[in-house]
Order: structure tokens, then C-alpha cells, then sequence
């Protein structure tokens, strides 16, 4: 019987090369959550997620003192279990934010250890739909100083080229009449075949301002306008869903099945970005996709490829998993060692036991610094 013999926590502040600006926000580096869960069989997994651009270190202290030492000396297969003791540790502390997403990580690298344990790569430890590949999105169009309506059809372009069959871009920065010029240069550079899918990051205040923006795309066809709202504005989400024939996707920083069960119950989601690394793990995600099914609607997870890779080949009801051809936006990449491929619109998944890839320790120390769990 395997048990949990240590973990290691690291907050990793990686800056961006180039600011980078969203609709409402500017990112100048990224903070991301480490941890690495060894067993008494001498097998380590890892977990990791994004704890936004201030902060990270609240990453740690959830780990080192409110939920790292509910997994210490504790079997490594029980892991529904063990959410369920981490999530009641965290009920006062938080179950959304960093807390959720320090929960997060530890489920994550519980189920890279027992899948390295049993020898299999993840998804085929999961239970596999898709054995050696999944269809990807190419997720870019961002702002930086400089960049043109122009250059965001070429950059659409380059990843159809690169054999992508859908595309992502930013919208919400700009004037209705500017982001218009931005969708309608990559859509005609894309052409009609490609889906192109539109990513507003929370930027509009309600359904008046966004439907002053989306009157203008429906014309170009988009696959769906993503985060027109704050998360926590549903009300607001469900009525945009009744007012454009843009399907509406979101819930990247949704929490818990009991808040994707609000989102569509009120039919404000047609597709869900449930991201593993914040909605409270591979264990939660699995279960807010099976709840997704019985609604009959796609899972489109949110960044972090490496792990959701695994989850969409593992899933009857996923669609799509975002793709971030560079380390530009997702930094993240230039602390493993080993990235996963596409060919021709698809990642081609490890086949390596567990996520396939470890930590490359040299980035990780340049960026920050490893702490035990007493
Ligand atoms: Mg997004």
C-alpha cells in the first residue's frame, strides 16, 4: 500500500517576454503553483497551477499549512477521499481562488502518481476515448503594442497553416468598430472553413455593451464569444445566450460542481472551459464533465494543454483541447521538460506512465524555490 511520504511546493514567478494586454487586464509575468507528491514507493507526481500575477505565495501557505499535511503518511489511492478532507479543510479558508487551486494541484499530482505507479499514461488510466491524439485549438490574438487588425489575420493565418482547423483570438479591447476590423482580418484570412472562436476575458459590464460588440461578429461567424462577463454575472451570461446566436462559452475560473450546475441550469453556458488546475482538480473536473453530459453540452478546457490533453482523450463529451503553439502567453512550458507536439490540428498525447513530462528543475530554480511539507 503506496503511501504519501512527502510534498514539495515552489511558486514560480516567470516574467513574459513582451507586456501582453487582455480586454481589461496587463500582464507583465505569471505567478504558477508547484507540487510534487512523492510515494513510499519512491513514484512522484506532479501538480501545478496558475495563481494569477500577485500573490502566488498564497500558493504555499495553503499547501504548507492547510492541505499538504491532510495528505501526509495518507494512501495514495484514495483519492476521492482524500478531496473530500482537503475540500472540508479548506470550507472556511476558500473554496474558489487560490485555496481551490492549491486543492487543485495536489489532485492533479495524485492522479499522475497512480497513473505512474500503474505504469499508464494518464488518459489510458483514466479510460481512454482517444488513444493517441486530440483535436486542438490555436489560441493566441493577443494585444501587445504595435500589433494590427493586420496582424492578427496573419497570426490566425500562420496557425492554419501550421494545420489547425479552429483558432482562438482576444476580443473587448477596442471600440466595437476596431474589434470588428480585428475579427472580420482573421476570418478573412482563415477563411470560411476554420472556427473561430473569440475570448472577451470578463471585459463587458452587461448585455448592452455586448451586444454593441456582437451585432457587429455575428456576420463573421464566430464558434463562440467566451467570458463576456464577470464569472460570478450568470444572470447576465444566460440572457446574452437568449439575445446573439454566438453560443456563449465560459467557466475557466468556475469552482465546483455546484456553481457549473448553476451555469446550466440557467442555460448560460453552451460550452464549458472547466479548467483541472482551478475548478478543484482532475477529480472535480471529471465530475462537472459528466454533469456537462447529462446537459448535453462539450467540454472545452482552458489552457494548461499538458494536463488537459489527458482529460479531453479521457472524455466522451470534449470537444476541444486550447493549444499554445509558443511559450509566449502560456510561460508555463519553459518549466517542463518535455512539450507536447500537434500534427495537423492535433496534440499527439505522451504515452509515457502518468502526465508524461516532469519538471525541468534548472528553469524552476531560476524562477523560484522548493519548500518540504513538515
Ligand atoms: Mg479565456
Amino acid at each position: 500500500m503506496p503511501l504519501i511520504e512527502s510534498i514539495e511546493v515552489c511558486v514560480a514567478r516567470v516574467p513574459l517576454d513582451k507586456v501582453t494586454y487582455l480586454s481589461n487586464r496587463t500582464v507583465v509575468d505569471r505567478h504558477y503553483g508547484l507540487v510534487k507528491v512523492r510515494s513510499s514507493d519512491g513514484v512522484e507526481g506532479i501538480g501545478f497551477c496558475y495563481v494569477g500575477n500577485a500573490a502566488g505565495e498564497l500558493f504555499r501557505v495553503a499547501v504548507e499549512q492547510l492541505l499538504g499535511p491532510v495528505l501526509l503518511g495518507r494512501d495514495c489511492l484514495a483519492v476521492e477521499g482524500l478531496w473530500k478532507e482537503m475540500y472540508q479543510e479548506a470550507l472556511l479558508q476558500g473554496r474558489m481562488g487560490t485555496v481551490m487551486r492549491a486543492l487543485s494541484a495536489l489532485d492533479i499530482a495524485l492522479w499522475d502518481l497512480n497513473a505512474r505507479t500503474a505504469q499508464l499514461p494518464l488518459h489510458k488510466y483514466l479510460g481512454a476515448v482517444e488513444l493517441d491524439t486530440v483535436p486542438a485549438y490555436a489560441s493566441g490574438g493577443y494585444y501587445v503594442d504595435g500589433k494590427t487588425a493586420g496582424h492578427v489575420g496573419e497570426e490566425m493565418a500562420g496557425y492554419v497553416e501550421l494545420g489547425f482547423k479552429a483558432v482562438k483570438m482576444k476580443t473587448g479591447r477596442w471600440s466595437p468598430q476596431g474589434e470588428e476590423s480585428r475579427v472580420k482580418a482573421a476570418r478573412e484570412a482563415i477563411g470560411p472553413d476554420v472556427e473561430l472562436m473569440l475570448d472577451c476575458n470578463n471585459g463587458w459590464v452587461d448585455t448592452v455593451q455586448a451586444m454593441q460588440y456582437l451585432r457587429r461578429m455575428e456576420a463573421y461567424d464566430p464558434y463562440f464569444i467566451e467570458e463576456p462577463f464577470s464569472p460570478d454575472d450568470v444572470e447576465s451570461h444566460a440572457r446574452l445566450a437568449k439575445l446573439t446566436r454566438i453560443p456563449v462559452a465560459t467557466a475557466e475560473i468556475g469552482y465546483g460542481r455546484w456553481y457549473h450546475k448553476h451555469l446550466l441550469d440557467m442555460g448560460a453556458a453552451s460550452i464549458l472551459q472547466t479548467d483541472a488546475a482551478v475548478c478543484g482538480g482532475i477529480t472535480e473536473w471529471k465530475r462537472i464533465a459528466a454533469m456537462a453530459a447529462g446537459y448535453g453540452l462539450q467540454m472545452c478546457p482552458h489552457w494548461f494543454h499538458d494536463v488537459h490533453a489527458p482529460l479531453v482523450a479521457a472524455t466522451p463529451n470534449a470537444r476541444y483541447v486550447e493549444f499554445f503553439w509558443d511559450d509566449q502567453v502560456l510561460n508555463f512550458r519553459r518549466l517542463l521538460d518535455r512539450q507536447l507536439a500537434q500534427e495537423k490540428g492535433r496534440v499527439v498525447l505522451h504515452q509515457t506512465p502518468g502526465l508524461g513530462f516532469n519538471f525541468d528543475e534548472a528553469q524552476v530554480s531560476r524562477f523560484g524555490r522548493w519548500t518540504s511539507v513538515a
